[in-house]
């Protein structure tokens, strides 16, 4: 007796193919189980799917050909989960499915796998060593409350997602690992979702240090592909207690899934860039209704999105206004640049206050923090005599002068060659860097500031360039820790979460740049990374009433500015909600792009202009406003034209409808026009 079922497999999106496909088994298989099947002449990996198929059998089925018996099935939640992802972010269930499994599972086979699992087991028999931290600390008064009324909110049967809206210093964190305490005390696994690699560290260690005894695993892409699916089979088996990891974590296979945590759950890392461009903080809270789990996301600058929703009463927000032990917030000082004098270079300048001013505390052995975001040298290279300027050949942008390396790099494509002696174009040898990046600040900073003996100040970078080797950031962060450094300069890499103790002053000295971007959530994200970076000053309560947050800029009376020097994020989200209110812009509207990618930008256009004609014949489209295509910011990435075009509705189920009924004819136009690919992001978080 053989049985019908269906199995999700990775099909090729041009096939348009997204649900899951009907085989044979001779043995019932549990929905959830991890399979091998024929598909075309290959043999593929996929999961047997819940539920039946309703369309027409064909008369004779492929059979599957192996099932991983050794692998507990997925759960139905899971399957849910990922079924709900695949048809929001518009992709194929077996697409989204298999993307989220460790890759490694595919490659063995079930006896393999059973040896894996029963190694694990007898790993994970042994208790993890006693940790000899510090304990907990008592809780402060208001991290007493929160906690109260996180456990008020969440005893329920359908537990709301909690807002935990708290200033920096204000010891989320500790929140969190009571929070995850009380979980697993219940019998139940944690979830704690970062949005960066880098951060995941840090973290470990505390989660290690409060959880002697517990099993923690990291789940992120900097794991070994073995190392992967060993953490990833612990959360599975429930072996794990807790899972600590990046956005792809938020599909972490969790039988006992009793709490989730999202961290910074306004960083733009939560948003998958590629394939199935999913957002792992909208999952996470998917995921917790799903599931019956609280959610808590916690954040000195909620997203505008999660503010909204908290005001709406659809989040429950709870606050920690205040730093541990009392210490203030930074004061904010503006340094007007066009009080300057004017001189050659003006882009490059820092104003002689701050440097007195940083000066100042190397003297009194206090740590200053200095924020630019943009590393290299100089954005571009550029000959006075002939106007030539450091292109990228490949990229419609300018290649970056990195200094150290004497190297010109495309940071879209990776293109790199060594700085050429002289103009390429007019022989000129006197070519110059316009700007600054990290490097050159960093040269700058040195030049300019002196030791408290006549020896040189102590300055540090930390870069996406200077922390490429493994171990390089452990190392220059424990330097800082250690006292070692005077001055840091760094890029948004360093202002987020870093616990530092002896930072007194932060500045940021070119941050303006953002404020007239064409990008609406330019002010959004401009503001949190500031309240981020001013965060790292004064952490120390003793420190704090010293503790400065210096920003250059040529627009001192903008609003932006006014309210970070109150330190006041509900005033600033207030009047951005009004704007976006106003401008018909998310959260007031739910938005979709369509992007296609082609060898000329005329293709690209004809193609999202078909789609658009295809778009007006569809009865979905009626709440639907389709936009003209328009190129990105960068335009060209080696040697591809790329187009997108925006699709916005008033609801979020109208856009849901439309995009459905849609795309699938698609898959149609692209035959006719020449294109490269296609993709649709929904909910993106650029435009
Ligand atoms: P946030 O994430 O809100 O910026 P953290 O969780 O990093 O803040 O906490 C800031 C600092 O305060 C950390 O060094 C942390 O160890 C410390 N801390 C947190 N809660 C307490 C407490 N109840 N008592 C003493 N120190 C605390
Ligand atoms: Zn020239
Ligand atoms: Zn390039």
């Amino acid at each position: 007796m053989t049985e019908r079922l269906q199995v999700a497999v990775e099909t090729p999106q041009h096939t348009g193919l997204g649900a899951p496909l009907d085989y044979e088994s001779e043995h019932p298989l549990a929905a959830g189980t991890f399979v091998r099947v024929p598909l075309g002449r290959r043999e593929v990996p996929g999961v047997v799917w819940p539920g039946t198929s309703d369309g027409a059998a064909p008369a004779e089925l492929k059979p599957v050909l192996q099932a991983m018996s050794s692998l507990p099935p997925l759960g139905s939640r899971w399957c849910e989960l990922v079924a709900f992802a695949a048809a929001y972010y518009q992709r194929g269930i077996g697409e989204v499915a298999l993307s989220v499994l460790p890759p490694e599972l595919r490659k063995l086979d079930d006896a393999q796998l059973a040896q894996r699992i029963a190694r694990l087991h007898k790993r994970m028999a042994a208790r993890p060593p006693a940790a000899h931290g510090p304990g907990a600390p008592a809780l402060s008064a208001e991290q007493a409350d929160a906690l109260q009324r996180l456990a008020a909110a969440t005893a329920g049967d359908t537990p709301p997602a909690v807002l935990l809206h708290g200033v920096t210093g204000s010891g989320k964190t500790e929140v969190y690992l009571r929070a995850a305490d009380a979980a697993l005390a219940a019998g139940r696994q944690a979830l704690v979702l970062v949005p960066e690699i880098n951060l995941t560290p840090q973290l470990e260690a505390r989660f290690a240090e409060r959880f002697a005894g517990r099993h923690i695993v990291s789940l992120h892409s900097g794991l070994t592909p073995a190392q992967r699916l060993r953490h990833w089979l612990a959360a599975h088996l429930g072996l794990a207690d807790l899972v600590l990891g990046t956005r792809l974590a938020v599909f972490a296979a969790m039988p006992r899934l009793g709490l989730i945590v999202i961290d910074e759950e306004h960083d733009p890392s939560y948003k998958q860039q590629e394939g199935a461009r999913y957002s792992a903080r909208d999952l996470a809270v998917y995921r917790g209704k799903l599931e019956r789990v609280p959610v808590l996301l916690g954040s000195a600058t909620p997203s505008l999105e999660s503010w909204q929703r908290a005001r709406e009463g659809r989040y429950q927000r709870i606050a920690l206004p205040s730093r541990i032990g009392g210490g203030a917030l930074p004061q904010v000082r503006l340094v007007d640049m066009n009080q300057l004098p004017k001189t050659k270079g003006v882009t490059t300048a820092l104003s002689p206050s701050l440097v007195a001013a940083l000066q100042s505390r190397i003297e009194r052995g206090e740590q200053s923090l200095v924020f630019l975001n943009r590393r290299g040298y100089a954005p571009v290279l550029h000959c006075g005599d002939c106007a030539w300027k450091s292109g990228c050949p490949h990229c419609s942008a300018w290649r970056v002068f990195h200094k150290l390396d004497r190297t010109l790099r495309c940071h879209h494509c990776g293109f790199t060659e060594r700085v050429p002696r002289a103009c390429p174009e007019c022989g000129n040898l006197d070519i110059a860097p316009i700007g600054r990046g990290t490097e050159r600040l960093e040269e700058q900073l040195a030049g300019l500031l002196r030791g408290p003996d006549g020896r040189a100040a102590r300055i540090a970078r930390i870069d996406a360039d200077s922390t490429r080797l493994k171990g390089a950031l452990e190392a220059q962060l424990g330097a800082v820790h250690a006292g070692e450094v005077d001055v840091l300069v760094g890029t948004q890499m360093v202002t987020k979460g870093h616990d530092f103790r002896r930072i007194t002053l932060v500045a940021a000295v070119n941050p303006d740049t953002s404020l007239f971007s064409s990008d609406f959530r330019a002010p959004e994200r401009l503001f949190a990374l500031l309240m981020q970076a001013a965060g790292r000053a004064g952490r120390d309560a003793q420190q704090a009433s010293r503790s400065e947050m210096w920003v250059q800029t040529w627009h001192p009376q903008h609003a932006l500015y006014a309210a970070l020097q109150r330190h006041d994020f509900a005033a600033f989200a207030e009047s951005q909600l009004k704007e976006r209110e106003s401008a018909g812009l998310p959260p007031y509207a739910h938005l979709a792009l369509l992007r296609a990618d082609a060898r000329t930008a005329e293709a690209a256009r004809g193609f999202l202009q078909a789609a658009a004609v295809l778009a007006r014949g569809l009865p979905e489209a009626e709440p639907v406003a389709i936009y003209e295509p328009v190129p990105p910011g960068v335009a060209r990435v080696a040697d591809v034209e790329r187009m997108q075009m925006l699709v916005e509705s008033a609801s979020r189920g109208a856009l849901q409808r439309f995009l459905a009924a849609w795309l699938p004819l698609l898959h149609g136009v692209r035959k006719e026009q020449r294109i490269l690919r296609w993709a649709v992001d929904v909910d993106p978080l650029a435009i």
